[in-house]
Order: structure tokens, then sequence, then C-alpha cells
């Protein structure tokens, strides 16, 4: 097809491919949903705006769980041995800048540190010799659609090209372009998304003249605004340090708040900045409903990132693996409307979904509370109590309920802050009902509409026991 740009100077030669399926992103959603459609035996490409010497550079703090956190459609062992640069993270150390320090042991599977920028060329690689076309420079600029997503329009090597296919993969990241660009009127898709739900985090990866003492730990401190610094040892030598904000707070020079913290500590003097980058990421819910007609959003795009820890990985990766699968089921049936592709919804709210909902409970307690208030809290109770109220992972377990009562009964020093305590109580136990609203996430779009009206009054409920402004 030959067209005119703007200027009607010059025609150019528009290419037309046609593809079972397109994923739009090269990160790790979008290697796994292209690893997992290729396996299958589908016809798909990956469309990465990057070059392939950029491809895998990405702005994160490089901390996961470990091998298991992949789906098997790709060589793990490989990943391991080429990306895991610390494979000895045993514990979580949380910084009190009024006291003791916490020492979290992780219980199982050791955690680790990855090489970042090796670790995405892994899985680029990974999805490209089990099948999938791996397509850089290539940067979507908008979707085709009628009815339903046909596919997309993109630049790629600065020419213009269009892909026809079945399924397009939305796996582009934080505020993904497309969503800007389908109609998702008379589908259940959630648009309920605004920028105040994400938070803005930054990177460097610095090189120390000694190794630290923590390198067998990940490191968290309490930043002014909610939010935390963090130090992950990639080696005894060479640290991931960042910090993020939550962006419905005041901003907060992110350079200069992680240049005051390292210059405080002695570790740091005489290092070398090796990488910088920033980035935004979501702190909320997951989306809702991630699916429209030929339409499917996986990983940061969808929100699937614990609203608490940042961590963002291991939902990627699943949700990428699980929405190709059901994409595969739909175009072999040979329908691709939301109904079809419903299922990739129910198994994400049923699996993390739940937990990263209930999780964000106590993102929006903290954020109707002064740091200050919350700090003074931790400080009040024993260490030991405190270890155990976080549960033995770092993030607060169900028997919290049962726990805090005993905080309050026991901890003189928190008198001061019964009535925070009471709400952090409160919000727990309301954090259990709606894990159990999501186990009932409907089977089918006909149903969403009575689900989210029982969710919505329980979120209510949460506004007015934390008094907070309603996230949603
Ligand atoms: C500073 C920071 C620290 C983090 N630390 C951790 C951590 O320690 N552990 C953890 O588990 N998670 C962490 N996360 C979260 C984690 O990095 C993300 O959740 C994860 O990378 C999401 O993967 P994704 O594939 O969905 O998106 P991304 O990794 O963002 O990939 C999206 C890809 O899409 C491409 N793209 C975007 N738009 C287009 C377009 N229009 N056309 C073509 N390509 C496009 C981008 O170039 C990119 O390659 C952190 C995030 C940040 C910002």
């Amino acid at each position: 097809m030959r067209f005119f740009n703007r200027a009607g100077r010059k025609s150019v030669l528009m290419t037309t491919e046609t593809r079972d399926m397109v994923v739009v992103g090269g990160g790790t959603s979008g290697c796994f949903a292209a690893a997992t459609a290729a396996q299958k035996g589908l016809d798909v490409t990956l469309l990465e705006r990057k070059s392939e010497d950029d491809g895998g550079h990405i702005a994160c703090g490089d901390a996961i769980k470990g091998k298991s956190t992949f789906p098997d459609v790709i060589d793990r062992e490989y990943l391991r041995e080429e990306s895991f640069t610390n494979e000895n993270i045993r514990r979580a150390l949380f910084m009190n800048p009024r006291g003791e320090n916490y020492d979290i042991p992780f219980k199982g599977e050791s955690g680790a540190v990855v090489d970042r920028k090796r670790y995405g060329e892994v899985l680029l690689e990974e999805a490209e010799r089990v099948g999938a076309e791996v397509e850089f420079n290539t940067v979507v600029k908008d979707v085709i659609q009628n009815g339903r997503v046909k596919g997309i329009e993109a630049i790629q090597n600065g020419e213009p090209i269009t892909y026809e296919a079945d399924i397009v993969i939305d796996a582009a990241g934080s505020l993904s372009l497309l969503q800007d660009k389908v109609d998702f009127d008379g589908t259940n898709y959630d648009t309920n998304v605004t920028y105040q739900q994400f938070c803005s985090a930054y990177r460097e990866v610095i090189e120390t003249p000694e190794p630290v003492e923590y390198d067998d730990a990940i490191v968290f401190k309490p930043t002014e605004e909610l939010g935390y610094l963090w130090y992950f040892p990639r080696t005894a030598t060479e640290i991931n340090a960042g910090l993020g904000f939550q962006m419905n707070k005041p901003p907060m020079e992110l350079v200069s708040v992680l240049k005051e913290d390292l210059e405080e500590q002695p570790e740091f003097d005489g290092a070398k900045v090796k990488d910088k980058l920033g980035a935004a990421l979501p702190t909320r819910r997951p989306y809702d409903s991630a699916v429209a007609p030929g339409f499917m959003s996986v990983g940061d795009a969808a929100a699937h990132v614990n609203p608490t820890t940042g961590g963002g990985i291991p939902g990627a990766a699943k949700a990428g693996h699980w929405a190709a699968e059901v994409a595969t089921e739909a175009i072999s049936d040979g329908t691709l409307d939301e109904s079809a592709l419903w299922e990739y919804n129910h198994r994400v709210q049923t699996d993390f979904g739940k937990k990263f909902a209930a999780m964000d409970l106590y993102n929006i307690f903290g954020g109707a509370h002064e740091v200050d208030e919350l700090t003074n809290i931790v400080t009040a109770l024993p260490g030991e109590m405190l270890v155990d109220l976080m549960g033995k992972k770092g993030a607060v377990s169900l028997s919290f309920t049962e726990k805090i009562k005993a905080a309050v009964v026991t901890a003189f020093e928190t008198r001061g802050h019964w009535s925070t305590l009471r709400e952090a109580y409160q919000v727990n136990q309301l954090a259990a009902e709606l894990k159990s609203i999501y186990n009932d996430y409907p089977t089918t779009p006909d149903e969403f509409d009575y689900w989210e009206a029982r969710r919505d009054e329980l979120m209510q409920e949460v506004y007015d026991v934390t008094g907070a402004e309603p996230k949603y």
C-alpha cells in the first residue's frame, strides 16, 4: 500500500504483516507471553521499541524470589546461570532510623538478585529460541480496531508497518500507550486508572570499594513520604540502591534524597555509580478486568505488581504465561470476544490478584497516616513482636489479627497509638474478607457487576475506617 506523509511530499511503502498473536513490549511479561504462545504453536511476533543493544535495560531493584518464580516455558537454568549474580539472599533487613533494626529470615528457597540487563537479554533470547519472532526498533503507535482489536500500527526502523493479528497482547509496561487507543466501550476493561495510583521510582547500580556486610540480605529503610529506600546487593560489591514515592504524595527529589542517604552510609565512601534509571510502577490493585475483544494486558500494563513492595517480576511472568495460554485456546475455538478471554482474568484474580488487592489496603491505611506516626509505632513495639507481626517473609500475614491483639495488650509504649493500632486491626480483618471476595471472582463477564458491587462495598468500609481518600 502506498501513502503520503503529513507533508504530502514523500510516498512510502506500507508493509502489512499477519500473525496469530502480536505482543507489544519485550519485558518480563511480553517475553513470557511470546515464549508460551510460540511453545503452543502460534505464529507470534514480539515488538520492542528499544534497539537490540538496549533490550533488557529496565529500571528495577533486581530482587526476585528465585528460579521458581518463572513458568517453565524457557530454559530457567540458563537464565539462572547467566543472570542470577547473588543467590544467597536469606533475610530482609529493615533499618529503623529511630532505633532497633529488624531482621526477617526467609523460610524455604533463598531469594536472588539479578543482573537485570542480562536477565532481560536472556528472556528475549529465550523467547526467540522457542519460536517467537522478536523485532526491535519497533515503536507501536496505535491499534487497528473494528468491533475488536485486530492488530497494531507501528514504526519499525523508521518505516511504518502494520501487524494484523487475532490477539494483541499489551505488555508495554506502566501507563501503556495502547490503553489510550483501544475503544473499551461495552467491555468491563478497567479504565479506573489514574497516575496517583502509581509510584515514581529511581535506582542506581553502585560499585563499592569494599564488600558490604549485608550481601545475604535485601535492605529496606522508610523514606519521609510513604515509600522506602532499598539496597539490594547484586554481589558483595555491586549494590542496587533506589527509592520511590507514591504519586498521591508531594513529589520527592529522588536523586538527591538517594545521594544524601548514600553519603551517610560509610560503605558507599569512594563508590562508583555504574548505571542510573527511573520509571513509574503501579502501586494499586490489579486491573479488575484486563481483557477486551482481541486484546489482553499483562504485567505492569495491568498493575500486576505487589503494591507494598513494588515486586512485579513474578506477576508479570505468570500473567504473560496465562494470557498466552488462554489466547491460544480462544484462537483455536475461533472466538476472540471478552467472554472467550475472561478465564485469564479469573486466573489472575484468584491467584496473586487477591493477595495484591489485599496488600493495597495497607497502602491505603498507610497513606492516611503520617510516616512519623507509623515509625513511632514500629519503634515502640518490641523487636521480636514486630518480626512476628510482619510474618516470616516480611509481609503482613493473616494471623496478624491475633498477633495485633496481643501487641495492643502487651506493648505498654504503644498506648498513645491505640486508635491507629485498632485501625490496623480492622484493616487486617477487611483484607481477609477482601481475599475471600476475590476467591469468588466471576467466571464469566455477566456476573462481573454483582461481584464489583460487593467488592466496592467492602472498599467503602476501608475508607470509612481509615478516613483515607477513595483510591478508586
Ligand atoms: C525502580 C524500580 C524498581 C523495581 N524493583 C523491583 C524488584 O526489585 N523486584 C521485582 O520483582 N520488581 C521490581 N520492579 C517492578 C518490575 O520491574 C516490573 O513490575 C516488571 O519489570 C514488569 O514487567 P513488564 O514486562 O510488565 O513491563 P516492563 O519491564 O516495563 O516492559 C515493558 C516493555 O515494553 C516496551 N514498550 C513500551 N511501550 C512500547 C511501545 N509503544 N512499543 C513497543 N515497545 C514498547 C518497553 O520498552 C519495555 O521493554 C521495580 C520497578 C521499578 C520501576
